[in-house]
């Protein structure tokens, strides 16, 4: 599944090309890739087609595009994308369909080239291959603490006062800020994970706890803060739940330099580039290999229908390890 860094690469990847674009026209080609929008593919496509979009925002691994109101009246709505666990959006010109295509948008940029015509128009190809992923138009409510609802790149320099920028869409407001966003509250977090009775890798994959950690960046982290995913959160000292915070950010940061992690050339941007972070994992699928550390064998376990990457000494297990 995509996490923060990879739906980055992605909204980095779009922003340019639809920020202040117009919707000219939308093909809905699987209405599976519509089931958390509220209506048919021809709702959808009615909605969206003429609209404006402001930005192209991004909270943990959810990603939505502001629509400028057609009245000002208007409840403000946006475009929301869901990866799921395959899906890509993809950008070009008349390039050959995808195999997995669902959906295709025709929007046109607000730029000009260098001698003044307008730029091209560009497809953008929502494609999805085991149809977990979704998009929907949706309604924006106000965030609570009235801070912008996520990350938008060059439009937070840009207009950082933008009306839709404290504004999330409904589907996307249970979830929690991400470790990234300058809102996110350090403490709140510590205080809510050391409530929890269970291992804190499941504190750090709960999206509405933190948002953005998957599996790999969970078991990454978790190995650079030498601990066992299964320790209870709450008998970890504040400390602990600090230092492993301050990890996540680096891991995510290192992440974001390097394109993300891509499997299967599944994560890629939206030119279907790949990332190159998965050279640099310590542990994620590094079992058989040595601990960079330590030197002693990454172990792979099953957990929780998944999989946990560790090294058995810089992570032993909570009945052997001292608090
Ligand atoms: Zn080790």
């Amino acid at each position: 599944m995509p996490e923060l860094p990879e739906v980055e690469v992605v909204r980095a990847g779009l922003e340019p090309a639809v920020s202040g674009a117009l919707v000219t026209a939308v093909q809905v080609l699987d209405e599976r890739a519509l089931t958390r929008h509220d209506g048919p593919g021809e709702d959808f496509a009615h909605r969206l087609t003429g609209r404006t979009i402001e930005a192209a925002v991004r909270r943990g691994k959810f990603l939505w595009f502001p629509l400028r109101a057609v009245h000002p009246d208007d409840a403000p709505e946006a475009l929301v994308a869901h990866l799921g666990m395959s899906g890509q959006i993809l950008l070009g010109r008349d390039r050959p369909a995808a195999k997995h295509r669902r959906i295709l948008l025709a929007v046109q940029p607000s730029g000009t080239t260098r001698d003044g015509a307008p730029e091209p128009a560009v497809e953008l190809e929502f494609v999805d291959q085991r149809t977990f992923g979704s998009m929907a138009i949706d309604r924006m409510v106000p965030t609570i603490d009235g801070a912008a609802a996520g990350f938008a790149g060059a439009v937070d320099e840009r207009d950082p006062d933008a009306p839709w920028r404290a504004s999330i869409p409904g589907q996307v407001s249970h979830i929690a800020r991400d470790p990234l966003d300058p809102a996110f509250d350090d403490a709140r977090f510590i205080q809510l994970a050391r409530k929890r009775s269970s291992g804190i890798k499941r504190v750090l994959l709960d999206q509405g706890v933190i948002s953005g950690i998957g599996n790999i960046y969970a078991d990454e982290s978790l190995w650079a803060a030498k601990l066992h995913h299964d320790r209870p959160a709450d008998r970890l000292p504040r400390a602990t739940v600090q230092l492993l915070l301050d990890e996540v950010r680096t891991v995510l940061r290192r992440a974001l330099v390097d394109g993300g992690t891509s499997f299967d050339a599944q994560y890629v941007n939206v030119n279907g580039q790949s990332g190159y972070f998965s050279q640099r994992l310590n542990v994620y699928g590094q079992q058989g290999k040595p601990c960079p550390r330590c030197g002693t064998e990454i172990v792979r376990e099953s957990w929780m229908n998944r999989s946990s990457h560790r090294c058995p000494v810089c992570q032993p297990s909570p009945r052997l390890s001292t608090r």
